[in-house]
């Protein structure tokens, strides 16, 4: 029978306690939101909403075409200068996704040839970078700045390092700088995903890469997402003019996709306005964090020191993960569960975000939810 191994796969699946399902949220939930990437609070803000709505009035409900052809409206070009500008960098380009923009940015950077050396803990979309550039990857050690270095020394040709700024699972930083260091005395470049950085880390949330110095460096490429912090969807890679104008030229997720929709664009826009005028969300986000982990770890709980806005919180198995984020649920609390295979230790654990907008009432319940229905 036609894909009759996709219910083998789908009975192991059950077994072993991993099958995901869709939950489709409504618009009212009650639920007290930890689950979501809405970092700062901004999807819903009313300038940001009324950013989308004005655009789509303006350029239609879609971008009409790829953005070689109809889709590079004047508000992607707005866009991708308010981005660059934020983020300290000479020029960006924006994507329809985050996925996409990494997909871009590894497979046109790395070409026949050429070393990718990728970090053991990064995003699926960087993998799949890795997966489909022309060039080798070599997965080294999560944040090990010393196997970075020393396999850089195997390869003689072209080489980027390829690394998440913030772990998407555990929510720890990478070694930015360290890693600036070792790219420079190879001569290779540095390609850094800031999905979970941007509006979180550095100054007003310009990002990872801008706390770390490396801003507008001309060995250095940022993707971010539009799609957490900015409350929007789609992504961007932000660098040298030059490393843009390439990826223009040859990045098949750019060239062959639809541009970003202009509701996105014009969401986005209002966010980033948004963190201009009020620089202090960012850093309130990495105080709920670190207030999360302090209560979190004195409850008892093993809880990751946050170094951004996510907060991770072991679980003995998958299967109670699964259990305790549902009697979360039943609590009133939306918590992400994270497990195998979309852990790269196969360690479950529970995916807290710190929002910048949740108050200390909110915290407090959450924290006392996590604690009350624990494993
Ligand atoms: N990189 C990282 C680290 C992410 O966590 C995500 C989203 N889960 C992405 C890239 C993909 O971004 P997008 O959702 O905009 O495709």
């Amino acid at each position: 029978m036609a894909f009759g191994w996709i219910d083998e796969q789908a009975e192991l699946r059950r077994r072993a306690g991993l099958v995901r399902t869709l939950r489709p949220r409504s618009a009212e939930s009650p639920l007290l939101d930890l689950a979501s990437n809405d970092y700062l609070g901004l999807a819903r803000h009313p300038e940001v909403t009324e950013g989308a709505e004005r655009a789509a009035r303006t350029w239609g409900g879609g971008a009409t075409g790829s953005r070689l052809v109809t889709g590079t409206t004047e508000l992607h070009a707005e866009l991708e200068q308010a981005l660059a500008d934020y983020c300290g960098f000479e020029a960006a380009l924006v994507f329809s996704s985050g996925y996409a923009a990494n997909l871009a940015a590894v497979t046109a950077l790395a070409p026949h040839g050429s070393l990718i050396v990728s970090d053991a803990g990064n995003h699926a979309s960087l993998i799949d970078g890795c997966r489909l550039a022309r060039g080798t990857t070599q997965v080294v050690a999560h944040s090990d700045p010393e196997a970075v270095g020393k396999t850089l020394y195997t390869h003689t040709g072209e080489a980027i390092v390829v690394s998440d700024t913030v772990f998407s699972v555990d929510g720890d930083a990478a070694p930015l700088a360290e890693y600036a260091e070792v790219c420079r005395e190879r001569g290779a470049g540095l390609v850094v995903d800031d999905a979970h950085g941007l509006g979180v880390l550095g100054d007003g949330g310009r990002g990872a890469p801008h706390a770390a110095g490396l801003a507008g460096a001309d060995d250095v490429v940022v993707t971010v997402t539009l799609s957490k912090s900015l409350g929007s969807q789609g992504g961007a890679v932000l660098g040298p003019a030059r490393v843009i104008q390439h990826l223009v030229n040859t990045a098949r997720t750019f060239i062959f996709d639809t541009g970003l929709a202009p509701a996105s664009a014009g969401a986005a826009l209002a966010a980033l306005r948004l963190l201009r005028r009020e620089p202090e969300r960012a850093a309130r986000a990495r105080a709920v964090a670190r207030e999360l982990h302090t209560r979190l770890t004195a409850a008892g709980l093993e809880a990751v020191r946050p170094d951004a806005a996510v907060v991770s919180v072991r679980a003995p198995s998958p299967e109670e993960a699964v259990q305790w984020a549902a009697e979360c649920r039943a609590a009133g609390l939306a918590v992400g569960c994270f497990r195998p295979p979309s852990v790269p230790d196969s360690i479950s654990r529970l995916r807290l975000t710190a929002r910048a907008d949740l108050s200390e009432a909110e915290i407090e319940r959450a924290v006392r939810v996590i604690g009350e229905t624990r494993p």
